[in-house]
């Protein structure tokens, strides 16, 4: 019998959060990663998106310095120093986790690993050199990787992944995001507000589709307002680049210029090469098919995070290896998509948990929809944020709380208080009855739950 209880392949958010979990537990663990410890989250996602973000928001502060009575005089960006600070982010958090490993006592391999048969896994080091790690169980977590599209190369001098684009050693003058799904907003939002010129061309009718309609349709008025042209039904069906720019050409002859392109267009899963055909694990629609318990069809192999689920958050990557470390370490566990939350980083943020309004239609609910604007809520008034507003999606006959989106300021911190009234069955009517503290943004959500049935007290309805 193997003594290691776990041996994980990759140590994105999914793979260390279940290493963390299976080491608490009490089991011998093993982590076996090709790249940085964090993954694609910390090193080339949330975490260096989410500090440029920082800086991009102080900048849009201090282009309005003056209406908070500041005088700020030849403020400018040092986007080479914007860019090594959030090297420096990256490097304290990624850091963390090798101390949380060395704490937890989990033996770190770095190298490639491969399944090559049911509890072994193969690592090939840099060196050249081989070893086995034989466990009782296998997680897989091996994350995704930028997507090309196949009509135009992407070079990464000019035409870059979101990965080479977090690397720019200079701002460049304008930039042509292709894909105005998630990625592509916010690098949209981070860049304009460092001064580039951004034009967004998304391939269907609308920006980001998965968020509620009112939601993208106010959300692309911000983005036109300040600045960022945006393109929708934008079919490219030819890039050509010359020293100094690249130009798209669309189905509808319109040609789009920028200094460089970001090609957004969504994530390919690193399903290739870890093993899977030999041992018999199951793929369904390009994912790793698992069950509730994020067990494969493969006794004792699991598989978490991006590889394994349709939403390609981290959070939900490291919920999911939590899952599958306690059921590696004989505890009962199973995965609950009901009450994710889902937070876009642009300017200003979105957030949502539960259903859009059209989806609960969908699914045969009668609905009732409360909705209150940042710009009758004071704080949010007097932090001259006032673009945005809650919307509240309720059962008309119980008042379950079905959906809840958020856009405007701190949008991201604002929702959670939602997601656990839905997780815990609270309605409308608990939201609304809750006391809210005076002046807060989270007002808007009270109000916004007293706006589904038409008593909130800042609006008309
Ligand atoms: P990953 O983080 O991709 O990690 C997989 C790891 O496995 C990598 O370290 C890789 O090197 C390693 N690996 C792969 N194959 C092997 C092998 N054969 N052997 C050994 N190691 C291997 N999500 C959010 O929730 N919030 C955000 O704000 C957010 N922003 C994002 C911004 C960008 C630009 C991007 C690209 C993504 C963002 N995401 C965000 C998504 C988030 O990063 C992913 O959902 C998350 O990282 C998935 O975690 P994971 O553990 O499944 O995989």
């Amino acid at each position: 019998m193997p003594n290691i209880d776990v041996v994980i392949i990759g140590a994105g958010p999914g793979g260390y959060v279940a290493a963390i979990k299976a080491a608490q537990l009490g089991g011998k663990v093993c982590v076996i990663e090709k790249g940085e410890l964090g993954g694609t989250c910390l090193n080339r996602g949330c975490i260096p998106t989410k500090t440029l973000y920082a800086s991009a928001k102080l900048a849009s502060l201090v282009s309005n310095a003056e209406e908070f009575g500041l005088e700020v005089k030849n403020a400018k960006i040092n986007f080479t120093r914007v860019m090594s600070q959030k090297d420096e982010v990256v490097k304290r958090m990624t850091g963390g986790i090798g101390t949380l490993f060395k704490g937890n006592k989990i033996t770190l391999i770095t190298g490639s690993g491969k399944i090559i048969r049911q509890g072994v896994v193969e690592v090939k080091k840099a060196d050249g050199s081989v070893e086995s790690v034989e466990a009782r169980n296998i997680i897989i977590a091996t994350g995704s990787e930028p997507a090309n599209i196949p009509t135009f190369e992407i070079d990464e001098e000019q035409v870059l992944t979101s990965t080479v684009a977090l690397e720019l050693a200079e701002l460049p003058k304008s930039l042509l995001v292709v894909g105005g799904g998630v990625i592509g907003c916010e690098f949209a939002s981070i860049f304009n507000a460092f001064g580039c010129e951004v034009t967004i061309a998304e391939l269907l009718p609308t920006i980001l589709a998965t968020e509620d309609v009112q939601v993208t349709r106010q959300m692309r008025l911000f983005l036109k307002r300040k600045g960022i042209k945006i393109v929708t039904e934008a079919n490219i069906t030819a890039v050509n680049k010359n020293a100094e720019s690249v130009t798209a050409i669309l189905e509808s002859g319109e040609q789009l210029q920028a200094e460089k392109m970001l090609v957004s267009v969504g994530r390919k899963l690193n399903v290739e090469g870890i093993g899977l055909e030999e041992v018999g694990v199951k793929i369904a629609d390009g994912r790793i098919a698992v069950d509730e318990i994020m067990q494969t069809n493969v006794a004792n192999i699991y598989a978490v995070g991006d590889i394994a689920n349709r939403f390609q958050l981290a959070h939900v990557a490291s919920t999911e290896g939590i899952v599958a470390a306690q059921n590696c370490m004989g505890i009962p566990a199973t995965m609950n998509y009901n009450t994710i939350p889902n937070c876009i980083f642009t300017l200003p943020e979105i957030a949502r948990v539960g259903l859009t309004e059209a989806q609960a239609k969908q699914e045969g609910y009668k609905v009732k929809v409360g909705r209150f604007p940042f710009m009758a809520n004071g704080k949010a008034v007097g932090m001259r944020e006032t673009e945005g507003f809650v919307k509240i999606v309720s059962d008309s006959e119980t008042n379950d709380i079905l959906g809840v989106h958020i856009l405007g300021p701190h949008a991201s911190e604002l929702i959670h208080e939602t997601a656990l009234a839905i997780k815990l069955g609270a309605t409308a009517v608990d939201l609304a009855h809750t006391i809210h503290a005076h002046p807060t943004l989270s007002e808007a959500i009270m109000e916004a739950a007293e706006a589904t049935y038409g008593k909130a007290i800042h609006v008309f309805s």
